[in-house]
């Protein structure tokens, strides 16, 4: 169970109303004319009439939803409450370049499907209010010149993720978002107005604020409080596990082939318990050999298809590697025995088919694991030896041991439970005017961009529901008053 937050109860919660401020952008505030003249107007009212939204959390789907809600509703305070640095994980994203977006699947439910958490919630509407077109089109408008990749991940041009970064911030701060780092949402309640009283803590100092707002956004990644704030509002919690990860062989031989990379293989995990294989447990593209274990997008991949599974079974399975995917079993044996028609006088660590694309270290390791000397000629190559390397080619299964520590890109599969929010709007079904976005929620997607563009939809659409609220509200609020003045 996660721990609680500092709560605030009824009583408490009742005196931190009275102590909360609404809160006061500097150089931004609305002008007057909006308060309603008949009203007792004056500073006290015009605060009580401001809308303000807190954003937990200045993440990629924090600050994105900060910039769309402020853009839609200026009048709108809005502040982003960041316990560290702001956009930290953009920053070291993609090994410092940041893979933004992913330029190969543009179409909603083709997209969907890199979403082991989300691929049946998100084939509809989800992308189609903001995929990865419109991503590429908002930096790209914001002064960020993004490149596509061979395989589909999209760059910054500088290959420098400052640049997302700093274009990211640099919006915020123009359109008067108040950005304050170092600060930590610690709890909240809801006054008898119906309105937010968040409590931020300054972790360096003995400080805790309140700050009254109409709408809250969680946008605070895989972090324990997020997931504390959604359970303080009615929301259950799928557990987190973690998501995108390495996996450790038991073979130590294995070591051998450190470094050598396959362009392409197929590769299927055989997880405990599920009896019938789910397709996405098959996967092929590039695999690399690690000193311990294996890595690459096809084992990233399986890890996040499996990573529940994963975890439940304490990260043991098997893995059935076929290294020569195009190529059918009994061609494979056919190409072999041919080969060793035609050179049968060449010694077999020197020659080898070449249609099968393999380097010539895993060659040397296919024949050491076959207990065959390499200065052998292929004349005297027993059959049975060359059905065993046809099958290994094959049918080569690994032993998983356990998992990785992959550094360049990890995610956390669990969270709030997509059937708890709005999915066109983010917004909470259990608590209004709270919504969520970005990684909180039980989302994750395979690697290529496609967790940010999880973060950036998500965040573009909460902001746009916050934002058109809060000027909906105000239009009301106006219409009232002209109605009151002219009665
Ligand atoms: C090393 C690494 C590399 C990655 N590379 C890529 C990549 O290239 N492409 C890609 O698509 N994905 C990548 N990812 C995944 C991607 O970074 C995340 O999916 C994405 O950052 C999620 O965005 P978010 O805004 O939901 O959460 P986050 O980016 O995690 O932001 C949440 C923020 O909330 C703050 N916070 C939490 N609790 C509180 C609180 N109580 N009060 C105040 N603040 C709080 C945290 O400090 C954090 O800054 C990578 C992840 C890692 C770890």
């Amino acid at each position: 169970m996660p721990p609680q937050w500092p709560w605030l109860q009824p009583a408490a919660a009742a005196a931190a109303a009275r102590r909360a401020t609404p809160f006061v952008l500097r150089g931004r505030r609305r002008s007057s004319s909006s308060a309603c003249a008949s009203a007792p107007s004056g500073h006290a009212r015009e605060q009580e009439d401001e809308q303000s939204l807190v954003v937990v959390g200045g993440g990629a789907a924090g600050v994105y939803a900060s910039i769309r809600a402020k853009t839609l509703a200026p009048h709108l305070n809005v502040v982003v409450v960041e316990k560290g640095k702001f956009l930290s994980k953009v920053k070291i994203s993609g090994g410092g370049r940041c893979n933004v977006t992913n330029g190969h699947h543009l179409e909603p439910s083709g997209l969907a499907r890199n979403y082991p958490r989300g691929h049946k919630e998100l084939r509809g509407s989800f992308f189609r209010s903001h995929g990865p077109q419109d991503t590429m089109h908002w930096f790209s408008d914001h002064g960020v010149e993004l490149k596509t990749e061979d395989d589909g991940r999209v760059f910054p041009v500088t290959d420098n993720s400052a640049s997302v970064v700093d274009c990211l911030l640099n919006e915020a701060r123009r359109l008067g978002v108040s950005l304050q780092a170092g600060k930590s949402v610690s709890g909240a309640s809801v006054d008898d107005n119906g309105k937010f009283v968040v409590e931020v803590e300054k972790r360096t100092i003995d400080f805790v604020d309140y700050i009254s707002a109409n709408y809250v956004l969680v946008a605070t990644g895989s972090s324990q409080q997020g997931y504390s704030f959604a359970a303080h509002y009615g929301h259950s919690i799928i557990p987190p596990v973690p998501s995108l990860f390495t996996f450790k062989i038991a073979d130590k031989r294995l070591a051998d082939l450190s470094g050598v990379t396959f362009t392409r293989v197929k590769a299927k995990l055989m997880l405990d318990g599920i009896q019938k294989s789910a397709p996405e447990l098959t996967q092929t593209g590039p695999m690399l050999v690690t000193h311990w274990g294996l890595s690459g997008p096809v084992v990233l991949r399986l890890s996040a298809w499996g990573a529940r599974e994963l975890y439940q079974d304490k990260y043991q399975a098997k893995l059935m590697v076929d290294f020569i995917p195009d190529i059918h079993i009994e061609d494979v044996k056919r190409i072999l025995f041919q080969h060793k028609d035609k050179n049968a006088k060449s010694k077999v660590n020197n020659s080898f088919p070449k249609e099968f694309g393999l380097v010539k270290r895993f060659w040397g390791f296919l024949l050491e694991q076959e207990s065959l000397d390499g200065d052998m000629h292929w004349a005297t190559v027993p059959k049975n030896h060359l059905n065993a390397i046809a099958l290994r080619l094959k049918q080569w299964m690994f032993e998983v041991v356990g998992k990785g520590q992959f550094k360049d890109e990890f995610v956390t599969a669990g969270g709030v439970p997509l059937s708890e929010i709005s999915l066109s709007t983010m917004e909470s079904k259990k608590q209004p005017n709270l919504f969520f976005a970005g990684e909180v929620l039980n989302v994750d997607g395979v690697t290529g961009g496609f967790n940010f563009q999880n973060a950036w939809t998500g965040g573009y659409i909460a902001g746009t529901s916050i934002g058109t609220l809060a000027s909906t509200s105000i239009l009301k609020e106006e219409q009232a008053c002209l109605q009151l003045r002219a009665s």
